[in-house]
């Protein structure tokens, strides 16, 4: 099987397997239970909060693990604008999140004045529209830092720097796609109010996620329940997921350099080879400027004159996997909010594959996505 959709999900490496058995073997108690297991359950819990405050250099946020990114995102923007129901501030997002963060923003318009942003032809936000859509009303502002479709990076630290005038604004970065995967740390992370992670694209387990949250801010409960963390992910605590997503973030930042090195010689192949490909354009650089950065991780491609789920469906006969636009929406066939925003081009969104690469794959591999893809399309480059 050649696996080219790890931005859809990862395999679980052993050593995380490994640490999940050791901690649920040893430690499968209910770290809210007052008596010694239940106890030394729940100090453990809190050093796997530290560890991801350690890993991210993070002195004054408090940490969640709900149970996905989707839960993160919902309990972030949610927890902000709960507080202000029906007062109809301001709240701004952009065209291209996911549908954890654009959808829950979709459904605050009746009780907020909701901003989407809009992106130039490479997939980056317009931090003049950001400026300009600004206000003493806004109170909150979503920005994811790596576009999951087609890997654009945003200017976090602009963005940082332009909300500086405006205290009451809280800053949400859902991050899933680029812990691991850029360099973090050109940002202090201690200045965004709410980050969101996933585990499970690190090579984590599913069924844990981060929030991470600045400790000042006062978030309201979206759920009903008990008062586990803070009353805002109520229920059970998951300490051997918990320890699992603080370890494979770790690990993930860690080798984030190193990774990055080896994925990038990956794209630049998988890129030099896709001049060989007829009707074949790349997602990115649309503008021709060739200035806007893009994740090593993430490669999307437009096949002209085909369906993306054909092109997925001809590729999985060949054991390859790639995907349309993303998992969690590629079963709705609408077209990608992403593609739609680079390009105004619904041809575009119909045709266009996501080809994630990742350490697990190799140029061997990167040149039987080529050969199958040139054997597929046939003939000699011809168009742009
Ligand atoms: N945000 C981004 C940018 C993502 O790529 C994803 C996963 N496709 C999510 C949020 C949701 O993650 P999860 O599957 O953990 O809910």
């Amino acid at each position: 099987m050649i696996y080219f959709d790890s931005t859809a999900t990862s395999k679980p490496i052993p050593e995380i397997i490994e640490l999940y058995e050791k901690t649920i073997n040893s430690c499968w108690f209910n770290p809210s239970s007052n008596y010694t297991l239940g106890l030394r359950s729940n100090s453990l819990f809190e050093q796997a909060k530290q560890s991801v405050c350690k890993t991210l250099k993070l002195t004054n946020h408090e940490i969640l693990f709900p149970s996905s990114a989707t839960m993160a995102n919902n309990i972030a923007i949610f927890g902000i604008c709960n507080n202000y129901r029906g007062t109809k501030k301001r709240i701004i997002t952009t065209f291209i999140e996911h549908p954890s963060v654009y959808n829950v923003y979709k459904s605050l318009e009746k009780d907020f004045d909701v901003i989407y942003l809009k992106t130039d032809n490479d997939g980056i936000i317009d931090l003049n529209q950001l400026k300009e859509s600004l206000n003493k009303e806004t109170i909150l502002v979503s920005v994811m830092w790596v576009n999951n479709i087609i890997g654009s990076v945003q200017p976090i630290g602009e963005i940082i720097e332009i909300l500086k005038q405006y205290p009451r604004c809280k800053l949400h970065v859902d991050a899933v796609q680029a812990v691991g995967k850029i360099d973090l740390f050109n940002v202090d992370l201690n200045k965004i109010d709410l980050i969101t992670i996933s585990s499970h694209k690190l090579g984590g387990l599913k069924g844990t996620a981060v929030l991470a949250y600045n400790n000042k801010i006062d978030l309201a409960s979206h759920f009903i329940g008990a008062s586990q963390q803070k009353g805002l992910v109520p229920g059970t605590m998951d300490l051997a997921g918990a320890v699992c997503c603080a370890k494979i973030i770790d690990i993930s930042v860690t080798n984030q350099k190193e990774n990055d090195i080896y994925v990038s010689k990956l794209k630049n192949h998988l890129i030099d080879r896709i001049e060989e490909l007829n009707n074949v354009q790349l997602n990115s650089n649309l503008s021709n400027k060739n200035t806007a950065l893009y994740s090593n991780y993430i490669v999307s491609l437009f096949i002209k004159g085909k369906r993306a789920e054909t092109v997925m469906h001809y590729l999985e006969k060949k054991d390859i996997y790639v995907s349309i636009g993303s998992a969690c929406s590629s079963k709705q066939q609408t077209i990608d909010r992403t593609i739609l925003s680079i390009s105004n081009d619904k041809d575009r969104g119909i045709s266009s594959i996501r080809v994630s690469l990742s350490v697990n794959n190799t140029i061997e591999e990167v040149d039987y996505l080529v050969d199958t893809l040139k054997e597929y399309l046939g003939g000699v480059k011809n168009v742009w």
